[in-house]
């Protein structure tokens, strides 16, 4: 991991916004910037240092891990973050935008009354836009987990086994690879399920006829995977038939677009007309997808709201879908790394029509 290239990503991030210093304490953020995996700390970057701070929970493994200018213990977290930008006599302190209300609240009072402090968003959004070879491979790994994963468990996906066993079985299959932790809760979503975009697991029974979505990933090197497929159990029906081949060919299309330098929105409206124009517009409400890396939702997101174009670098996930209430869905999803010249899909599930009684 580059973290010379990263901790210079915020030198100019100083620079650019006039700030003294920024204080970091998302996990995701600090293991990016620093290389802490732990799930406590804070690290501030000024124009001359980079300090970490942690509790003696984590000071041996940050001794070990940290790449920084010191690290320091503290006893109260807001004493020792104060303390230290104290000698910095700052100005501005930038702070990210996540950061809990509360406890914004509380290092402002501790601070000195003339402290401007600035909310950072999408300034800091920026910072892990475009991944690193070695953050490429991390991807890779959680994604052939995937793919090994969902083969292993594949013919389990019967009529009389329930939605839950399924997630079950892949969190374990997945966990077996080595894989750190599942992504998030997923979503196996059978029959009228299917109609909820977000259907995690429930105990439902998956009958004959049933389309099944299960929308799964896991997390290697604290770099994730996130995948959806949508498999026919036994003959389904034409409705539910024609509207795979839909979500397919959006799929496909949108894929097929991805280049540097495209807008995002572009690859939305393309995923989106064709839905529009085969009559289920109103049936995908959500955006067309999302970047994928330490989080599993990070920027960029692929949207009607989209601002950024695609960049080398980027991995983000085209994920369209219809949702019928009452009837059923699907989804399909797969990671695309944007690279010089076109894009390569890094997730390996095949997602062309599959009925599991009949393949
Ligand atoms: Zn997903
Ligand atoms: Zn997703």
């Amino acid at each position: 991991m580059d973290y010379p290239c990263r901790r210079q990503k915020i030198s100019n991030l100083l620079v650019e916004l006039e700030l003294s210093a920024i204080l970091f304490s998302k996990p995701e953020q600090l293991r990016y910037l620093c290389g802490f995996t732990g799930s406590d700390g804070a690290l501030i970057v000024s124009s001359t240092e980079m300090i970490f701070l942690t509790d003696s929970r984590y000071t041996m493994q940050a001794r070990e891990q940290v790449v920084a200018d010191r690290v320091e213990e503290y006893k109260v977290k807001g004493d020792s973050i104060i303390t230290q930008l104290k000698t910095y006599a700052p100005t501005k302190i930038g702070f990210e935008a996540e950061l809990a209300f509360g406890t914004a609240q509380d290092l402002q009072q501790r601070g000195d009354e003339s402290w401007q402090w600035v909310a950072l968003g999408k300034q800091l959004d920026s910072l892990r836009l475009s991944k690193e070879p070695d953050e490429v491979s991390a991807v890779s790994v959680a994604t052939q987990a995937n793919f090994e994963a969902f083969t292993e468990i594949r013919n389990m996906i019967q009529p009389g086994v329930s939605e839950r066993a399924v997630a079950l079985a892949l969190e374990f299959a997945l966990k077996q690879r080595g894989a750190e932790e599942k992504a998030f809760d997923f979503i196996v979503a059978s029959g009228y399920r299917g109609a909820m975009p977000h259907g995690v697991a429930s105990e439902r029974i998956i009958e004959q006829g049933d389309l099944v979505t299960i929308d799964f990933g896991c997390r290697f090197r604290g770099y994730h995977s996130d995948e959806t497929v949508t498999l026919a159990v036994g003959a389904v029906s034409d409705e539910l038939r024609n509207i795979f081949d839909i979500v397919l060919e959006a799929h496909d299309r949108a894929l097929a677009a991805v280049v540097p330098g495209i807008a995002l929105i572009e690859l939305d409206r393309i995923a989106r007309e064709h839905i529009d124009l085969a009559g289920y517009g109103q049936y995908f409400g959500h955006g067309l997808g999302h970047g994928v890396g330490l989080e599993v939702h990070e920027a960029p997101v692929v949207s009607p709201r989209s601002r950024l174009t695609a960049e080398e670098g980027m991995i983000f996930t085209i994920e369209p879908g219809i949702y019928l209430p009452d009837v059923g869905g699907v989804r399909i999803e797969d990671m695309v790394l944007v690279t010089s010249d076109g894009s390569k899909i890094l997730t390996k599930i095949p997602k062309t029509f599959c009925n599991v009684l009949v393949n």
